[in-house]
């Protein structure tokens, strides 16, 4: 005679169930570590004026997170570039 499996409820197998496990296919679509931001300079916060850093973002535009006053700029545009590049004091990372 075969012995059945325990049946476990739906409920115990929900408290079982863990994104991790999700299968081997998911394991590709975790979310990475986000990739450490290229520091391009430095700059007042339009805040706080405290000084912060200046990061690019994947998509090559500046932008500010600042520690401080938590203000997050971005800037988008050729003239907000403009105006950052004049301000900003540049870094070199290589
Ligand atoms: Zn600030």
């Amino acid at each position: 005679m075969k012995k059945r499996k325990p049946n476990r409820s739906w409920l115990d197998r929900l408290f079982e169930l863990k994104p991790e496990d999700a299968g081997p296919e998911d394991k590709a679509q975790e979310p990475k570590l986000q990739p450490a931001l290229r520091q391009i300079g430095i700059t007042g916060c339009p805040i706080c004026k405290h000084e912060v850093a200046v990061f690019l973002t994947k998509n090559s535009r500046p932008f500010i997170n600042c520690s401080f006053c938590s203000a997050r700029i971005f800037y988008n545009g050729r003239e907000s570039m403009r105006l950052l590049k004049k301000k900003m004091k540049v870094v070199e990372d290589e």
